[in-house]
C-alpha cells in the first residue's frame, strides 16, 4: 500500500507515524513545500533569537530512518487528480498514491489593503522562512508594525521585542486576542505588553499604505487618519486553509476541505487532516487528527470527535491561560466569574451546561472542564461553588461497588 502525505507539519507527522504503527510493509512518502521540519507554535523563539532553526524541529533527530519514511522536500504539490490516483508537483513529476493525506495547513492571509500586498516589507508569520526573512528584515528596522493582535500578531511582537525594537499593534477588535479571550482576560496580556514598550492601537483598521521608492511601506494610515510609521510590517489577521492546488479536483471545500467523520474527503482514498480542515487551528487539534486519519488510511475505522470546542494554551511573560469553547458571550447565558491576585475564572453556562471556561493565573483541573463541556454535563443540580467542583461530585458508587457517573 502506497500512502503519500502532503505537509510535514504536526498532522502529517502523526499520520506518518501511526501508518508505520500499523504497517510495517507500506510505502510512506511525505512531500512538503518546507525544507526543514520545524514547529510554528516556537516561531517566536527563533524570531527572538532563542533558538535556531534545527532547534525548532519536534521530531525524533532519526525520524526519517526510524520510521521509515521518504521525504521529498521543498516542492510545492500543485494539483491532485484523483481518477488517475496521482499528483503533480510544481516539478511537473508525477506521482501515484493508494490513500492521500492532504495535510497541508493553511497561508497567511494579506488583506487587500493599499500596497500591502505588493510591498517588499510587508511579511506574514507561518512558515520558518518567514520567520528567517522577518529576522532578516529586522536587521535594518527600528519600527515594526503589527496588524492583528491574535496569538500570531502576539508571538511576533514578544520575539522582535528580544531584538529591542520599537512595536505597535493595531487591532480592529476593542481588546487583544478577541478571538481567544474576553476583555478582562485581554486586559492583563496588554498591560504585559504595554509594560515591555509595545503601543496599542485598538479599534483601529489599516486603510492605506502606499510603497515608496524603494518598494516599502514606511506609513499605514488608519480609519481615524492617524499615521502609523513603521521600517516593516507584520500581518498576521488571519489565516485561510491551502486549498487553492485543489482547484478541479472535485474535493469539497468550504471553511477548509470538507472531511466527513472519519476525517475522509468527498474523494475516494483522500483524507485530510490538521490546519486544512478549517475543523481547528490548533497543533494538539491537528495531531490528533493526523493520527485519526492515519489510522483510516490503513483501514481501523476512527471516528474524530473532537469538533466540540475550541481549546486554547496563551503564555506571555509567565502569564499562563487556558480558555475551552466557547468565549463570546451570548444570549441567554450565565456568566459565572471568580477572581483573586492569582487568578480569573469565567465561565459561560446555558441551559445548565457549561458552554466556555476561561481560566488565567491558575489552570488546575482543565480535564474536567473539558470532560464537562464535551460531554454537556448538566452542572444544575450541583450545589456548590461552579469553580471548586472535581470529578468527585459527578461520581457514585454503583450497584457492583465500582464508580460510575452520577449525572
Ligand atoms: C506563529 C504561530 C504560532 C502558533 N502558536 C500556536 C500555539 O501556541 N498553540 C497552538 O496550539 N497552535 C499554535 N499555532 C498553530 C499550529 O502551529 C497549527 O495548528 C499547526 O502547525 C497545524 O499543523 P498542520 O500539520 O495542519 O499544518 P502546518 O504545520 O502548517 O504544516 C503544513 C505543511 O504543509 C506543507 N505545504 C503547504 N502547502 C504545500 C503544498 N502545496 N505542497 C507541499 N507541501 C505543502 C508545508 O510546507 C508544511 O510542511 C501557531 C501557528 C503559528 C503560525
Amino acid at each position: 500500500m502506497k500512502h503519500v502525505i502532503i505537509g510535514a507539519g504536526v498532522a502529517g507527522v502523526e499520520a506518518a507515524k501511526t501508518i508505520r504503527a500499523l504497517d510495517e510493509r507500506a510505502d510512506i512518502l511525505m512531500i512538503s513545500a518546507d525544507t526543514q521540519i520545524h514547529s510554528r507554535c516556537m516561531l517566536h523563539k527563533f524570531l527572538a533569537g532563542e533558538r535556531d532553526e534545527k532547534s525548532l524541529d519536534f521530531t525524533e533527530e532519526d525520524f526519517f530512518e526510524k520510521y521509515n519514511v521518504q521525504w521529498k522536500s521543498g516542492v510545492r504539490v500543485i494539483q491532485v487528480c484523483p481518477q488517475e490516483k496521482e499528483i503533480v508537483l510544481e516539478t511537473k513529476e508525477r506521482v501515484g498514491y493508494d490513500r492521500l493525506l492532504l495535510a497541508n495547513g493553511s497561508d497567511s492571509c494579506i488583506p487587500p489593503v493599499g500596497e500591502l500586498r505588493k510591498a517588499s516589507n510587508v511579511y506574514g508569520l507561518r512558515n520558518l522562512c518567514d520567520a528567517q526573512a522577518i529576522v532578516k528584515e529586522a536587521e535594518q528596522a527600528e519600527n515594526v508594525l503589527i496588524i492583528g493582535s491574535g496569538l500570531v500578531g502576539l508571538d511576533a511582537a514578544y520575539g522582535l521585542l528580544e531584538r529591542g525594537k520599537k512595536i505597535t499593534i493595531v487591532e480592529m477588535a476593542p481588546q487583544i486576542l478577541p478571538v481567544q479571550l474576553d476583555a478582562h482576560g485581554a486586559k492583563s496580556y496588554q498591560r504585559l505588553f504595554e509594560q515591555a514598550g509595545v503601543r496599542f492601537l485598538l479599534g483601529r483598521k489599516a486603510c492605506q499604505a502606499q510603497c515608496g521608492a524603494d518598494g516599502k511601506i514606511h506609513e499605514v494610515i488608519l480609519d481615524n487618519e492617524e499615521k502609523a510609521a513603521c521600517d516593516m510590517i507584520i500581518v498576521a489577521a488571519g489565516v485561510r486553509a491551502s486549498v487553492g492546488y485543489l482547484d478541479g479536483s472535485g474535493i469539497l471545500c468550504d471553511r477548509g476541505v470538507s472531511v466527513d467523520s472519519y476525517l475522509k474527503t468527498s474523494q475516494q482514498d483522500i483524507y485530510a487532516a490538521g490546519d486544512i480542515t478549517g475543523l481547528s487551528g490548533i497543533w494538539p487539534n491537528a495531531a490528533d487528527q493526523g493520527r485519526i486519519a492515519g489510522k483510516n488510511m490503513c483501514g481501523v475505522p476512527t471516528e474524530y470527535t473532537d469538533r466540540f470546542a475550541m481549546k486554547n494554551t496563551i503564555n506571555f511573560f509567565g502569564l499562563l491561560s487556558l480558555c475551552v469553547g466557547r468565549i463570546c458571550q451570548e444570549e441567554g447565558d450565565e456568566i459565572v466569574v471568580c477572581e483573586d491576585q492569582r487568578q480569573y475564572k469565567r465561565a459561560i453556562i446555558k441551559d445548565g451546561k457549561i458552554e466556555g471556561i476561561l481560566l488565567q493565573g491558575e489552570i488546575s483541573h482543565a480535564g474536567t472542564w473539558q470532560y464537562l463541556i464535551k460531554n454537556q454535563i448538566d452542572v444544575s443540580g450541583i450545589q456548590k461553588d461552579i469553580f471548586k467542583i472535581s470529578y468527585a461530585d459527578f461520581y457514585r458508587v454503583g450497584e457492583r461497588g465500582k464508580y460510575e457517573w452520577a449525572v
